[in-house]
């Protein structure tokens, strides 16, 4: 049986300011701030969890999230740029 496609947040570390908006309305608590070379940056802990709702991608007011077509994520999947 086929794998089922699934969009995840790839988040650019780049745009990120870390400003937690998106870890705030991630209802299956999935992202988290991750502090790395003296800033935070948001990163997706549990690809597996994630239901693909786009809500973190909505909220970002600094266009740091693309969701992106996924083959069954695991939770140990990683997802970057
Ligand atoms: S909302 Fe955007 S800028 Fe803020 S922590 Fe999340 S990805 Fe980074
Ligand atoms: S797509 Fe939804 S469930 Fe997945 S990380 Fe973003 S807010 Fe959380």
């Amino acid at each position: 049986m086929k794998a089922p496609a699934r969009a995840v947040p790839l988040i650019n570390p780049t745009r990120c300011t870390g400003c937690g908006w998106c870890v705030a309305v991630c209802a299956p608590r999935v992202l988290w701030l991750r502090a790395e070379g003296g800033r935070k940056t948001s990163a997706l802990h549990d690809a597996a969890g994630c239901t693909g709702c786009a809500l973190c991608a909505v909220r970002c007011p600094f266009g740091a999230i693309t969701m992106l077509r996924v083959k069954a994520p695991t939770a140990s999947s990683k997802i970057s740029i």
